[in-house]
């Protein structure tokens, strides 16, 4: 796999992924991510955005202002 941006190598990877709900922030922890060697692109596999939308989904019922939960703990 080869970066959008730069053409260079993309490799496994995990990443932070933070998103901004209505009225809080959520920030997962060990996203697993394909990461460019170059510019630090970070691409998600469509499986993993569908993990992310069932997470939000999960943490949006009950949230403090600004919510961290662990990727591999919630994506199970
Ligand atoms: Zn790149």
């Amino acid at each position: 796999m080869t970066c959008f941006f730069c053409k260079g190598e993309m490799k496994p990877d995990t990443t932070i992924h933070t998103v901004q709900l209505k009225n809080c922030v959520v920030v997962i922890k060990n996203v697993p991510c394909m990461k460019c060697e170059q510019c630090g692109e970070v691409v998600l596999s469509a499986d993993t955005i569908e993990k992310i939308e069932h997470i939000l989904q999960t943490v949006e019922k009950a949230v403090a202002e600004i919510t961290v939960v662990n990727f591999p703990d919630c994506a199970a």
